[in-house]
């Protein structure tokens, strides 16, 4: 079984582009799901951030003030790699769980592990391929003012906290260019698809 990690930049299109896959019947593991999951209060994650960062970062209720811990790691890099390298562990293990489940039942051929950090975190190197969903940065922008409301300050602001969809690209086995219609981006979806099919034969 073929394990492809894949990824892309704010806004750029990642989530519609695993839509796609999933509906053909491909499994995509979501890093974010399982993030959001092990963050629940009293989750392995939940927990570790409580331990570090301290009940400022917490509702009245126990959950986990997201909003709060979000401005302070889109402000402080220090702190975003704290962050990062108290939760990756945590996911990645569970990560590796659910990709050992699927290869278990023998049923599928290929599965995806949805990472928004898959080059920053080093997930690179544990799959076999990579692939990113990538628009110029004008388009990008364009989409997150729609999408999310953003200024275009704020949605700059975002897209400089993370390692740039150049060099994404330049890393990248395989890009999938979102920036025209989503028939285009489906068709080379299932042409890269198929291919791998094929190899498998
Ligand atoms: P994030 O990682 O920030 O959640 P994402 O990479 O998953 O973002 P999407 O949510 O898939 O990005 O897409 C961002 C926005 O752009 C959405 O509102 C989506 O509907 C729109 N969009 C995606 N692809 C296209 C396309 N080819 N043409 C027009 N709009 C698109």
């Amino acid at each position: 079984m073929k394990v492809i990690g894949i990824t892309g930049g704010i806004g750029s299109g990642k989530s519609t582009v695993t839509a796609m896959i999933r509906d053909l019947g491909i499994p995509v593991i979501d890093a974010d799901e399982i993030s959001r999951k092990l963050s629940e209060k009293g989750g392995k994650v939940w927990q570790a951030i409580y331990d570090s960062f301290g009940p400022g970062f917490f509702l009245p209720d126990g959950a986990l003030d997201r909003r709060a811990l979000a401005e302070l790691v889109f402000s402080d890099g220090d702190k975003r790699e704290m962050l990062n390298r108290l939760t990756h562990p945590l996911i990645r293990q569970e990560v590796l769980k659910r990709i050992e489940e699927i290869r278990r039942k023998g049923l599928h051929r290929i599965v995806f592990v949805d990472v928004p950090l898959l080059f920053e975190s080093g997930w690179d190197q544990m799959v076999d391929e990579t692939w990113v969903v990538a628009v110029p940065e004008n388009i990008q922008i364009e989409r997150l003012i729609k999408r999310d409301g953003f200024t275009v300050s704020q949605a700059r602001q975002r897209i400089r906290s993370q390692m740039s969809l150049e060099e994404k690209c330049k890393r990248a086995d395989i890009v999938i260019d979102n920036s025209l219609s989503l028939e285009y981006t489906r068709e080379q979806v299932l042409r890269q698809l198929e291919q791998r099919v094929q190899e498998g034969r």
